[in-house]
């Protein structure tokens, strides 16, 4: 057979065995639709996408797949809204700044991103690293690698010296010159506007502030204002037009409420977010991303000798406890939510550690579980993708063996990942 018509033919059984009709017979369904749970469904996949859902266990024709997950509990992939998929913390994180290259962090990622697909986490928002996301992220959509569909903000912007400018607590000696707008960091509207521009440049399909200061970086303050009011507009409405929407992270009062009335979409972390910050979110809108997990494990490694600085070691102690207080009360108080954990700060593939921590601070299971799915489809506005098991839905499947609605802990326990109608994962 002449060369290219062997490779056509091989390019159409592999068209063909993509294209393969999938069925799922669902013992128990969580669609993401409302916050109940539905028996025997079947659920049809055409290619990559959802085409009909039926009642009963339809029957399998030939040249269909059966997936049987029978005894099983499934729901739509889970989105994480906050994720650093380069690394993880570890005693040696503020060394490795110098001692790893960005191959290095290149292969980690590529781990770091198999993990958190395997944990049932079929999307993920990443909020910051060095640009070696954006380069996973391509990997990921164009088939090279495993891992969850990803947006990214490339790297951070932060003010100079704030938390997020790279070269933070670096002795001046170190440095061949001091990071710009070109790096991240940026003072003034019209650098801030030029930081905007650059990150989408480098592929941002959001933008991620440091609208205070933070836990991690080597700095004495963990809380307090890093930007203007002025300069968080100018990075909104430079990203609204570039269709792309901002993500602040912050930890105290002033510069939440700054980053709030600047029009930003999420507030990260809000530890010590108070009464009138949570009733200014509910008026504009700006979901509330909790990041339990993380405040958790920063209070816990701060235990642990010469984990931190010493610096920092004294913020995690102070500032990781508060998130999940913080949390319940955001929720009682009807402030919206978004779920994220930003792992990376703790080990990737444990991101369902946020659902317990959601629900031990007062959230229902329902709740929670929407929070990661539907809720989370919606800030993204990938609604008409994600989110919910619906036709013509993208088929991002999993399951579990228990009853999420009655032991949320079985979500730490995925036992069966689709993503975009291609299996990763079917454990019994
Ligand atoms: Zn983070």
């Amino acid at each position: 057979m002449p060369k290219p018509i062997l490779y056509l033919c091989l390019l159409g059984l592999q068209l063909s065995l993509l294209a393969q009709d999938q069925i799922i017979h669902c013992g128990h369904l969580f669609d993401g639709t409302d916050k109940k749970l539905s028996r025997k469904v079947s659920i049809f996949i055409e290619g990559n996408t959802i085409s009909k859902i039926e009642n009963g266990f339809a029957e399998v024709p030939e040249g269909t797949t059966l997936i049987d997950l029978s005894e099983h509990y499934v729901l739509p992939g889970f989105i994480d809204m906050h994720v650093h998929i380069e690394g993880e913390y570890n005693k040696n994180s503020y060394l490795e700044r110098f001692t790893l290259s960005e191959a290095d962090k290149s292969f980690k990622a590529v781990k770091n991103a198999e993990t958190t697909l395997m944990a049932g986490f079929t999307t993920i928002r990443e909020l910051g690293g060095t640009g070696v996301n954006t380069s996973l992220k391509k990997a990921i959509s164009n088939g090279t690698i495993d891992g969850p569909r990803m947006l990214s903000v490339n790297k951070s912007i932060a003010i100079t010296g704030g938390h997020a400018d790279p070269t933070n607590g670096y002795g001046k000696h170190l440095l061949c010159h001091m990071p710009g707008p070109e790096s991240g960091v940026c003072d003034g509207k019209e650098e801030c506007m030029k930081a905007v521009r650059q990150q989408v440049k480098m592929g941002a399909d959001w933008i991620k502030i440091t609208a205070t200061a933070g836990v991690l970086s080597v700095a004495k303050d963990g809380k307090g204002p890093q930007f203007t009011v002025e300069e968080i507009q100018a990075i909104v409405e430079t990203a609204r037009d570039r269709g792309v929407k901002v993500a602040a992270h912050a930890h105290g009062v002033e510069g939440m409420q700054r980053a709030i009335k600047g029009g930003v979409a999420t507030i990260e972390h809000g530890s010590y977010m108070d009464d009138e910050t949570m009733e200014l979110m509910k008026k504009h809108g700006t979901y509330y991303v909790p990041t339990i997990t993380a405040g958790r494990a920063v209070a816990d490694s701060a235990k642990i000798e010469n984990f931190y600085p010493a610096m920092v070691r004294i913020k995690a102690l102070l500032i990781g406890p508060q998130i999940q207080g913080t949390f319940g009360k955001a929720y009682k108080k009807g402030v919206p939510i978004a779920f994220g954990t930003d792992a990376g700060v703790f080990q990737h593939g444990k991101n369902a550690l946020e659902f317990e921590y959601m629900v031990e601070a007062g959230m229902p299971e329902a709740e929670a579980i929407l929070s990661a799915t539907a809720v989370n489809a919606e800030v993204l506005d990938m609604a008409d993708k994600i989110g919910t098991i619906e036709e013509g839905k993208l088929a991002d499947i999993i399951a579990v063996k228990d009853n999420p609605l009655e032991d949320i802990k079985t979500l730490q326990n995925v036992r069966f990942v689709m993503k975009d109608g291609k299996v990763y994962k079917l454990e019994k």
